[in-house]
């Protein structure tokens, strides 16, 4: 695919030194990012092209981040020059293929601060890792009649796993419910405890709030009464970063596409103490130590968990992902994201008509809203037509739609390659779509 022209890069401040001075005097910005914003961009190739020959604007990074160059590289390096099965091989090639995946799974271990390296499962996503778990847990540790503890923002991908082990096992669902700002509303949660919860399954962060959860207190709760805590990190991990040891997460759960890594990888990380007892999830290659007819004597940890050839070209290119963003600074992309959500929150909620949804304290970069009795898919359909890339619907959260009484919103998600500019373009264009209807 040809890339086409690129967009007009904003002005560097040293082009323009005192129109510069003007703009920090109004709008103080300490942070780096903010000021290097035209390079971030322009190692985004795709953020360069047009759409119905307008800048793209790409305001949909919530269901997937766009990848940088590195990245990009990175695969293509893998399938010229690396690509060899891994972990079975005696020559050089597949040696270097398993360096490189093994590297990759110690880069997620730093990443996370992890104790160990055999705490990191590669699996296909949050939605995989989600699904092991409720296969290899619910397997394990629980029988009819145990209860899971869920909330009401959750994503379908931490709903269903556990509807299926429901239907397999006789377990039961119980749900935290939120507030009309979008907060869980912890006292309703350590009420739902009882002597036959065996899980707490959480969202870190909600896709279509924003909302930031308290899992700090709410896994010490969970502990209180025995209970393991699985985060599903998906929409937490690009933008606050992950320190399992120092949220005491008994397992966590993220997708490398949206931390601006390849699709199709994701992590599973599980305290050493739970993995060893927890039975495979799949059979096959890799996961065994020997196999007869008479029986199989399972792998150690993490391969246990990882039967068949992994995607170690994947795996590789989303260290190169850790790589850059830690390059950049976790501290540093949340501040601008902050920055960034301030500004669109302050442009969104002056427009005439405007229904945010979520007001929680502690929130990322993604925007849910209704304009006017405006059908968001007509929103987002316009909006597209201009070049601004947004999600409509229910965002896979079908639960928080019904409890918030409508059947979905327009959503905007923010990264940090995102630029005021951007801001400005989608507010100006839902001031038009406004006086349009
Ligand atoms: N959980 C949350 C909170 C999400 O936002 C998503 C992706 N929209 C998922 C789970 C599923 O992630 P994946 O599709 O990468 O498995």
């Amino acid at each position: 695919m040809n890339i086409p022209d690129k967009k007009q890069p904003e002005k560097q401040p040293e082009e323009q030194p005192e129109k510069q001075q003007e703009i920090n005097e109004v709008t103080p910005s300490p942070s780096p990012l903010e000021r290097a914003g035209v390079r971030l961009q322009e190692d985004f190739p795709i953020l360069q092209r047009e759409v119905y020959g307008k800048p793209l604007v790409y305001l949909d990074n919530a269901a997937t981040t766009q990848k940088p160059r590195q990245v990009v590289q990175s695969i293509v390096d893998g399938y010229y020059s690396a690509n060899a099965n891994v972990h079975r091989g005696v020559h050089f090639l597949s040696q270097q293929a398993t360096e490189l995946h093994e590297g990759a799974r110690e880069a997620v271990r730093k990443f996370i601060n992890a104790r160990s390296s055999a705490e990191v499962i590669f699996t296909r996503g949050t939605t995989e890792s989600i699904n092991l778990l409720a296969h290899s847990y619910g397997e394990e540790f629980m029988k009819k009649g145990d209860e899971i503890i869920v909330s009401d923002m959750e994503h379908h991908s931490n709903i269903v796993p556990w509807q299926l082990l429901e239907a397999r096992k006789g377990t039961a669902i119980k749900v935290i419910p939120t507030n009309s700002r979008g907060e869980l509303l912890t006292g309703v949660y350590k009420g739902l405890f009882t002597k036959r919860t065996k899980l707490v399954s959480l969202t870190h962060v909600s896709n279509v709030l924003g909302t930031v959860n308290p899992v700090e207190e709410m896994i010490r709760i969970a502990h209180a009464h025995g209970v393991p805590v699985l985060l599903d990190g998906a929409q937490a991990a690009p933008h606050l970063g992950v320190d399992v040891q120092a949220l005491d997460a008994d397992f966590y759960a993220f997708s490398s596409h949206k931390m601006y890594g390849p699709t199709g990888i994701g992590v599973l990380y599980g305290k050493e103490q739970w993995l060893e007892r927890l039975p495979p999830y799949q059979g096959g290659g890799e996961m065994i130590r020997s196999v007869s007819f008479k029986g199989t004597v399972f792998n150690e940890l993490p391969f246990k968990f990882e039967a068949g050839t992994p995607d170690y070209i994947g795996t590789t290119a989303f260290a190169v992902a850790l790589e850059y963003i830690t390059g950049l600074g976790m501290e540093n992309i949340a501040r601008r994201e902050h920055e960034l959500t301030a500004y669109a929150m302050q442009r969104l909620s002056a427009i005439e008509g405007m229904r945010i949804y979520g007001a929680a304290e502690q929130r990322t970069g993604v925007i849910s809203f209704l304009l006017g009795d405006i059908h968001p898919f007509d929103v987002g359909t316009l909006l597209d037509k201009l070049g601004i890339a947004v999600r409509t619907g229910h965002h896979c959260a079908q639960p928080l739609m019904r409890r918030l009484c409508i059947e979905g919103t327009v959503r905007v998600s923010l990264a940090f390659y995102n630029t005021r500019e951007e801001i400005d373009v989608l507010a100006d264009a839902l001031e038009r779509i406004r006086k349009m209807f």
